[in-house]
């Protein structure tokens, strides 16, 4: 399972685990399998998957990188494609955030407007308007404050008790979280997240918004009631903000579930994407299920080279990566 929500790979520290990282990206990006990648991976489908922009200035960077040697295309060229059952451009790229985190409207959207770079959002819709933290930053600050629940004994480190609390059956999920939030020394600080007029900004200035379920279950751990319940509570409270029904869907830690894509289907989706750093084809095979590619807003510029290359994501697979 991709750890999703712990990944900060590529960040420019001086841990010596930082410092080996950026050793092996600069080694990747200089070696004669880069150029060699990079012209197969454009007559590919290249999905980045971000989620919040925590370092502007590297973000700025990786779009102007983008505007300057890829064909950045929006959700609806891709579903235009899929259509019209024609491959996308050589060199395609689309650019898409999960969750929904505030700061793709702060320091995100200016940059792809000043660059004229499209996008989509994938949102939590049951955060929308309000002010709780995605669960898995609350789980984490919980156990890291006392908190304690079965199968989390005192001591559990937090990037741990998240990894735990994904496996877990949904129903039982939700019952250790009551639990954390009932033993520790302090509730998890408020997160505003964006609201249905922000959402109507992003979609207007050029970021289509997509559905990421009610509030972010792993659905392969959910029955087939809730996963198709997640799905379609989802797509009438975005329907009703947006006044147009969303097409496309983003799986939650990138799980893909034959239930949801069901209920997916039913709704006539068009796209649903998962996590799995690959690349896809110019016209992808199964529009349910598109892969992506991994990256931070800080993600270094050789890692970043290479993500784009498909070198990245094929020493990750042969490093035992999920
Ligand atoms: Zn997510």
């Amino acid at each position: 399972m991709p750890d999703v929500h712990a990944a900060r790979g590529g960040i420019t520290g001086t841990a010596p685990a930082d410092i080996r990282r950026n050793r092996i990206d600069t080694v990747l990006r200089h070696s004669p399998l880069q150029p060699v990648f990079r012209a197969l991976a454009a007559g590919r489908l290249a999905v980045l998957a971000y989620h919040g922009i925590d370092d502007r200035r590297s973000f700025a960077a990786q779009m102007a990188r983008l505007a300057r040697t890829a064909r950045p295309v929006s959700l609806a060229r891709v579903e235009q494609a899929l259509r019209e059952g024609r491959p996308l451009p050589p060199r395609s790229v689309l650019v898409t955030f999960d969750d929904g985190d505030r700061s793709l409207l702060t320091h995100g959207l200016p940059v792809l407007a000043r660059h004229g770079i499209p996008a989509a959002a994938f949102v939590i819709a049951g955060l929308i308007g309000g002010d709780r933290p995605f669960w898995w930053s609350e789980a984490a600050f919980l156990v890291g404050h006392g908190g304690t629940a079965d199968g989390l004994p005192p001591g559990t480190a937090p990037d741990a008790a998240v990894r735990l609390l994904k496996r877990l059956p949904d129903g039982e999920r939700r019952r250790r979280l009551e639990g954390l939030r009932s033993t520790a020394a302090a509730p998890a600080p408020r997160q505003p997240q964006l609201s249905p007029e922000d959402l109507r900004t992003l979609r207007d200035a050029g970021v289509a918004i997509g559905n990421h379920t009610v509030d972010h279950p792993c659905l392969d751990t959910c029955t087939r009631e809730e996963s198709a319940e997640q799905v379609e509570r989802a797509h009438h409270l975005l329907a009703g903000w947006l006044g147009e029904e969303p097409t496309s869907f983003a799986y939650p830690n990138g799980n893909p579930d034959p239930h949801a894509e069901r209920a997916l289907a039913g709704l006539d989706y068009r796209t649903a994407f998962l996590f799995d750093h690959r690349h896809d084809r110019r016209l992808p095979r199964q529009p349910l299920r598109i892969s992506r590619l991994r990256v931070n807003a800080c993600t270094t510029p050789h890692r970043f080279d290479t993500i784009l290359s498909g070198l990245h994501p094929a020493v990750h697979r042969l490093r035992g990566g999920s």
